[in-house]
């Protein structure tokens, strides 16, 4: 999975007198019975492009929408640069938002959707002017500012609301899906930009999606909410290298997850006993755990790799393929152990096509390091 960011870059959350720019406050919003957003605690720093993902109906948007001001908490206090802004209305906080529809004004051309928010704030027009020429530049089309939304692309229209939602140099900018509209490979390509340009302008992004791959490819961090609550926050690596739980496993690319319990912790080297797998496992891992405890065995299906034979050292099996997809760069296979538990590995496909490939029903002999799997507790 590919990441737009720097490894190098700032991590200030890691730095703990680094004052957030948002601080959310043991937050919930319930309508009637239902609570969209379940006692949530989270800070946000500047200059972060921040996920909220999660899928439909986790109450992503919802908080997305109190951080906003369009919906206020049932309990709990949010903060913005160090005020509280809990009961403060949408126009009078730093931050503006871009909606998922985009919310063009239909009747206004580019140039005159870009200058709204500059105008209702009467700026006087030579530095209205040049911060609509300005806005025009960041996001490339220039040439369009006379056009009406209709007369724009999908990803035209995008751009204006983009432009338009940062011609007031908001703080912070709330993006709601900002590329739902968009086709696979456009998505590919704004992502890149959106990057480029919340890394120019240091503006704090935060971001709602669905989709695990865009957040992946553009986050400093992520927030991965279920029914309301947090699974976890954190940048896409440690995401995905030390999902938190089963759900975090499972909801951030593809994984196998092996039940058993704990046989022994030695250094660090857990010995896990699992009847699904049909053999013991060993996982590099430092939470304390004991003997007994149930847990789960989580491995990426690119950490695992086919033998020559098959040994008795653990993380060690054998079954045959039963499916295979080829994906042109990679292929994903399915493997049935004599436990009938079904493991996914998958093989880029650097090998010419005259060599030898994988075929279905073909025994194979599976293995893995210790280092590269994780114990779930949760
Ligand atoms: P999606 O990706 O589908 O937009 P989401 O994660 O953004 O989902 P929310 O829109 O925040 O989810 O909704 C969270 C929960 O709150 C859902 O169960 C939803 O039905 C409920 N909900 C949201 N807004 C309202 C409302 N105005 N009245 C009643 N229930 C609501």
């Amino acid at each position: 999975m590919s990441q737009l960011r720097p490894a190098s870059s700032d991590q200030p959350w890691a730095v703990p007198e680094e004052e957030p720019i948002v601080r959310i406050d043991n937050v919930t919003k319930a309508f009637g019975s239902t609570y969209a957003v379940d006692e949530i605690s989270l800070n946000i720093h500047r200059g972060e492009f921040f996920s909220l993902l999660g899928a439909s109906g986790c109450g992503k948007t919802t908080l997305l929408r109190m951080l906003g001001g369009f919906e206020t908490p049932t309990s709990g206090r949010i903060y913005i640069d160090g005020q509280d802004v809990t009961d403060v209305p949408p126009y009078l906080r730093p931050i503006n938002m871009m909606f998922q529809s985009y919310a063009l004004f239909p009747h206004m051309s580019v140039a005159q959707n870009i200058a709204f928010g500059l105008k209702e704030d009467k700026m006087p027009t030579p530095q209205l002017r040049e911060r609509v020429r300005e806005m025009l530049a960041l996001v490339q089309i220039e040439k369009l500012a006379d056009r009406k939304p209709h007369q724009l692309s999908g990803g035209q229209r995008q751009r204006v609301a983009l432009a338009r939602a940062l011609a007031k140099h908001p703080k912070i900018l709330l993006l709601d899906e900002p590329l739902g509209a968009l086709d696979k490979k456009l998505r590919e390509h704004t992502q890149f930009e959106l990057v480029n340009i919340q890394e120019r302008l240091g503006i704090t992004f935060i971001i709602v999606t669905h989709d695990q791959e865009e957040a992946m490819t553009m986050s400093s961090r992520i927030a991965l909410m279920n029914n309301g609550r947090i699974e976890q926050v954190d940048t896409p690596r440690r995401m995905y290298e030390f999902p938190a739980t089963r759900y975090a496993a499972n909801f951030i690319g593809s994984v196998n997850l092996f039940h058993g319990h704990v046989v022994s912790q030695e250094n660090d080297m857990v010995l896990i006993h699992s009847e699904e797998s049909g053999t013991d496992l060993l996982v590099h891992d430092s939470q304390p755990l004991s003997a007994g405890m149930e847990v789960t065995v989580a491995v990426r299906p690119e950490k695992v790799s086919v033998r020559e034979a098959k040994s008795d050292e653990p993380n060690n099996l054998s079954g045959v393929i039963k499916e295979i997809a080829y994906l042109g760069d990679v292929s994903i296979y399915h493997v049935e152990l004599p436990t009938g538990k079904r493991v996914q590995f998958t093989q880029s496909n650097v090998q010419a096509l005259a060599e030898q490939p994988l075929t279905w029903g073909q025994e194979v002999c599976l293995a893995w390091n210790a280092h590269s799997c994780g114990v779930l507790t949760q």
